[in-house]
């Protein structure tokens, strides 16, 4: 799987939405009630482009500046697709995110808040927003830690007025998910939250029985990543 063929990003791509529909049934849950976004992350331009002729709309990227120059041309070619940051946002880089972002799955702290909110202002364009939880408290993790994530997401809400629709987590690597995953969808069930994003290539079915409305796979439809 080092290096996977356009043909076999289409064949890869189709068994992972295969497996989404099949935990979504297992879970009980609506068909297409959960999104895939397909990470695209350190993969070119041209093996982007057969999912966008397969027809899938929804991408992920960590990096803005990597963002920036491949997708305005396939925006250009495909104006309805969605693109989410799923990685760090420095505050440095906000006018750019905002002007290219849909939903921006990485708030995590009042410095990005404030900087969001300003900048949304100023551009008149409002991504739509998700809250990144360090749902294992891990010192070298983003996100907000859990003791803080109420403070923090109603001070998003009520205080910098940003367009949080939900929240993001990325659990410990060498835990079982599952009980992070039930901790992120409850706290989101607290806040009223709608959107929960959960679940990577390892773990999107468990991610999908405990609730995830969107999953973030890259590995399983594009094969290992080079960097
Ligand atoms: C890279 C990345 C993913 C995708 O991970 P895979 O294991 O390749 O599916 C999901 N979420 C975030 C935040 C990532 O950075």
């Amino acid at each position: 799987m080092t290096d996977v063929s356009h043909q076999d990003v289409q064949v890869q791509f189709a068994a992972v939405m295969a497996e989404l529909a099949a935990a979504e049934r297992a879970s009980g849950r609506p068909a297409g009630s959960v999104r895939l976004i397909a990470v695209s992350k350190t993969h070119p331009v041209d093996r982007i482009r057969p999912l966008l002729a397969a027809g899938h709309r929804l991408f992920g990227e960590n990096r803005v500046k990597e963002a920036e120059t491949k997708w305005p041309a396939l925006r250009a070619d495909y104006p309805d697709l969605e693109l989410h940051l799923i990685g760090p946002l420095q505050s440095n880089k906000v006018k750019e995110a905002v002007a290219l972002f849909d939903v921006i799955e990485t708030v995590d702290r009042p410095k990005l808040a404030a900087a969001l909110a300003a900048e949304m202002v100023r551009s008149g364009r409002r991504p739509r927003c998700l809250v990144q939880i360090n749902i294992g408290s891990e010192s070298q993790k983003a996100g907000v830690l859990p003791d803080a994530a109420d403070d923090f997401i109603e001070a998003c809400r009520t205080g910098w007025q940003l367009p949080i629709e939900g929240l993001m987590c990325i659990p410990p690597q060498d835990e079982d998910p599952t009980p992070h995953f039930g901790r992120l969808a409850e706290m989101a069930r607290r806040h009223a939250l709608p959107l929960l994003s959960m679940g990577m290539s390892g773990d999107y079915p468990r991610a999908i029985a405990a609730g995830a409305t969107h999953v973030r796979v890259g590995t399983a439809i594009f094969g290992y990543r080079s960097g």
